[in-house]
């Protein structure tokens, strides 16, 4: 039986094998394990890319949200407003920083957050709105600005989203964004890491700050941070991979497109609902996310494993329904597009590297499982 991942890791190494390889060499012989060169290479590379004027190297994608957020002005008590449907780390930060998560609802056909929703639920205590640029398209965040008070901040969580735009804007640009580098993302290190992106020279020079243990100069600590730098052989890593993602972030549009052809059939039959793409975005596919109304998600899900195919689902809980958010006090019915997407999604294989006759078997393999 062939396996087909939801994520390949290897096949993405194969192609930068020998860089890292040399990449590491570079390092061990100037044992720059934190900070130095690489990093502040791929730091100016990635600004680039996502045509930033900054970008911050950090630990993760969870420390990247929570300096943002703090460099925005959120602090203890303060409201965060983000999407309901979310990887429970868009909460997570705004919960470590002593702030609270005020959720609100997802548009039920790309399910981006709600940003008429949002705004609505912007009371005199919020500081930010947290839009989540989810499975690989940009939220709509030119349309929140334009609702939300003047100078309320907005700190976008593009850890799905590296390369993607919307009407031409990419995630931070003219503003601040959080990203993450988990080896499974689109542009994955080999271990954690993330960035935060952005074009004001002040929100990067105070993330800075707060990732150093709130100084850039030796032992000099202006403001309490805690640590969260970027090392070496992740840099090294991430660079090769740049180099290569707006070649994989074409090839993840082209399994998306093939996917769509393969499984019309079912979409015709309402059997599933495929991924719907907003106006104006490019989309990078981080995920190819479906629906399955009519049937049991959880028994289509085992059946698609049992046959070696690694759906999966993301995310089976939305963020209210999540025990280590009831004192939110929410309950079941309070959103209801998160809540139906969470009951019928799922993720089908989709990396740069999967072939055309991998996506038939994924396919067929998802008919089967149908019946
Ligand atoms: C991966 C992810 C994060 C967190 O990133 P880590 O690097 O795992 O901390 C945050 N938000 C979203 C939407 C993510 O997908």
């Amino acid at each position: 039986m062939s396996h087909i991942p939801l994520v390949d890791l290897k096949a993405a190494h194969a192609e930068v094998a020998d860089a890292v390889r040399e990449g590491f060499d570079r390092i061990l012989e100037h044992t720059a394990f934190v900070g130095g060169a690489e990093v502040a290479a791929f730091e100016q590379e990635y600004a680039a890319f996502n045509g930033t004027a900054h970008a911050i190297g950090v630990a993760n994608g969870t420390d990247a949200l929570e300096l943002a957020l703090r460099a925005s002005g959120v602090g203890v008590g303060d409201e965060v407003v983000l999407p309901a449907n979310t990887f429970i780390a868009t909460a997570g930060a705004v919960q470590r920083i002593g702030a609270r998560p005020v959720l609100v609802d997802a548009d039920p056909a790309t399910y981006l957050l709600d940003v008429e929703a949002a705004a609505k639920a912007v009371t005199p205590r919020t500081k930010a709105v947290a839009p989540v640029h989810l499975y690989g398209q940009n939220a709509d965040v030119a349309g929140l600005r334009a609702l939300l008070p003047e100078g309320l901040a907005i700190v976008e969580d593009g850890a799905q989203s590296q390369g993607a735009s919307r009407d031409g804007r990419t995630a931070g640009q003219g503003g601040i964004a959080a990203t993450s580098f988990y080896p499974g993302k689109n542009l994955g290190a080999y271990g954690d890491a993330g960035a935060v992106v952005t074009d004001s020279p002040e929100l990067a020079q105070r993330v800075r700050e707060l990732a150093n243990h709130g100084g850039t100069a030796k032992y000099r600590h202006d403001v309490a941070g805690f640590n969260s730098r970027l090392d070496g052989l992740q840099a090294v890593v991430l660079r090769a991979k740049l180099a290569r993602l707006a070649r994989w972030n074409d090839q993840r549009r082209a399994a998306a497109a093939r996917y769509h052809e393969l499984l019309a059939p079912l979409a015709e039959a309402e059997r599933v609902v495929l991924p719907a793409t907003a106006d104006g975005n490019v989309h990078v596919w981080h995920l190819y996310v479906v629906r399955v109304p009519g049937a049991d998600r959880d028994a289509v899900v085992d059946r698609l494993n049992a046959a070696g195919i690694g759906a999966g689902v993301h995310y089976p809980s939305p963020v209210h329904l999540t025990p280590a958010f009831a004192h939110l006090g929410h309950g079941a019915g309070d959103f209801p597009h998160a809540e139906r997407a969470a009951r019928e999604i799922l993720s089908l294989p989709l990396y740069p590297q999967i072939t055309p006759e991998q996506q038939q078997e994924v396919a067929a393999a998802l008919v089967n499982a149908l019946h």
